[in-house]
């Protein structure tokens, strides 16, 4: 027997998912519980293992304790022996019909036989049609307490609202690398498989939060009681690669970011592990915002909307390298940032200790007008507000309260006040005018902006706004929202 099937969770307390866990203890911990669980979220997580559970410990005779079947009582033992007849598992994706769903609905009717409960599994339920949905329904609108219904689902927006009304909705969602390596701890342990911490982390890496191709990955790469050091050697270097990129994206080093994307696509690593894994490290990293400059959290925005825009797109896997690469030019200012993350956590992030300024801002500083500076930029700014009246209303408010910090290059950096403030001066066509416009006052070839969020600023424009209540000022955001 395979592991995966091997390990299937046997009672609530082996699922791997701690939220699906702490839900099914409240759940089935009274004498009442749901007659329709629907059980929703990506492949590989145990929903069907979760419906077995269910169906199990409902028609326990003596239930250990919460979500924990006996195993011994007379209806344990027809579930260990495959002989539960009153627990019926059907694949929606085959009997979708209406007629299907009638077939059910009398059936449905019928008392037990053998257990307490009935219990119909329907998998992939989304694939059920819209006349199935509906006979589904009827029964789902009163069933009858000998009945309890389990839908699973990979695709929970197809499923009609009024199924979802009716049913204790329990999410599943793709597990964290800690949740994985427990579970590939116990299935080690069990094994009797002499394995790291080390190496247990870098097979749940490479799972993409799934516990089915996690114990997948072990089991290929188990040889008598040890892991094969060639497979694993492999993993360690595309590991390697990403722990790089990781940190490169991290310090804004965008050539080098580009390189190793390269790397990583030459050695035909799937473009959907690799958005999980870095998906994985910056929500982790964003979670010490507290350490970061407005300019860096501003950054980080940027690159998480790009890696969560690369998630719901995936097409083939070199067109996701493709668009992360396109995408992460357009962050690349040319400089990276100064690391600022304490020492024990450096050698764990691994960064690389030389970064190489790019060609890129090589050439722009060629380009660079040496009357384009901060004190130019701040002569000329009133007049550039006053003009932006003509694209926006809420413009010339948000400009005159900005806060110029510096010019670097031909990249000027400011800050506002508010995100929504932010949000709009980086609208694509708000910021080429901007960016037009700056460059025909001060004669400047190209210039760029870098636009950060500065909480402190608030007060500030709060004073400013009282003092000036009585000029018929109107609140910059209004008129955005008006916009
Ligand atoms: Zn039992």
């Amino acid at each position: 027997m395979n592991w995966y099937l091997k390990y299937r969770p046997k009672n609530i307390k082996e699922l791997g998912l701690t939220s699906v866990r702490q839900t099914l203890a409240k759940l089935l911990a009274g004498p009442e519980f749901p007659h329709a669980f629907l059980l929703a979220g990506p492949r590989g997580l145990g929903k069907t293992s979760t419906a077995r559970i269910i169906a199990q410990y409902v028609n326990c005779q003596t239930p250990q304790e919460v979500g924990v079947p006996c195993g011994q009582c007379p209806s344990c033992q027809l579930f260990k022996q495959k002989t539960v007849i009153d627990v019926i598992e059907m694949d929606a994706a085959s009997n979708r019909s209406v007629d299907d769903i009638r077939q059910l609905r009398s059936a449905v009717g019928l008392a037990p036989s053998q257990l307490k409960y009935k219990v119909y599994i329907i998998d992939e339920a989304h694939m059920l049609t819209r006349e199935a949905f509906n006979a589904l329904l009827k029964t789902l609108e009163e069933p009858p307490s000998h009945v309890i219904f389990i839908l699973a689902t990979t695709e929970i927006q197809k499923v009609p609202e009024t199924i979802k009304s009716r049913c204790q909705i329990i999410e599943y969602h793709l597990a964290t690398l800690e949740e994985l390596t427990q579970t590939l701890k116990q299935v080690a342990k069990t094994e009797k498989l002499e394995v790291t911490g080390k190496e247990l982390k870098l097979i749940a890496a490479r799972a993409r939060g799934s516990f089915r191709d996690a114990i997948k990955i072990m089991e290929r790469l188990a040889e008598k009681n040890k892991l094969n050091s060639q497979l694993l050697n492999q993993l360690a270097q595309t590991d390697n690669f990403i722990d790089q990129l990781s940190t490169a994206l991290r310090d804004r080093n965008i050539p080098q970011s580009i390189s190793l994307l390269d790397k990583l696509n030459g050695t035909s690593y799937p473009a959907r592990d690799l958005i999980y894994q870095l998906e994985d490290r910056f929500n982790q990293l964003l979670s010490t915002y507290q350490q970061f400059s407005p300019k860096e959290l501003d950054y980080y925005q940027q690159l998480v909307r790009i890696l969560l825009e690369a998630s719901t797109n995936f097409s083939e896997p070199i067109s996701t390298y493709l668009s992360l690469k396109a995408a992460l030019l357009n962050l690349d200012e040319g400089k990276s940032f100064p690391s600022q993350i304490p020492q024990e956590n450096k050698k764990e992030m691994k960064i690389p200790s030389s970064i190489k300024p790019s060609l890129k801002s090589k050439e722009e500083k060629k380009n660079v007008n040496p009357h384009f500076t901060l004190q130019g930029v701040k002569k000329a700014w009133p007049k550039l507000a006053k003009s932006s009246l003509e694209l926006n209303h809420g413009l010339k408010n948000i400009l005159e309260a900005a806060e110029l910090t510096s010019v670097e290059g031909n990249i000027l950096y400011l800050s506002v006040a508010y995100s929504f403030q932010r949000d709009l001066l980086e609208k694509s066509h708000i910021r080429q005018w901007l960016e037009k416009k700056l460059s025909q006052l001060l004669n400047q070839k190209q210039v760029g902006l870098i636009i950060s969020v500065d909480t402190s600023l608030r007060n500030k424009q709060a004073r400013t706004v009282s003092k000036t209540r009585t000029s018929a000022s109107r609140d910059s955001r209004l008129d955005i929202l008006m916009s």
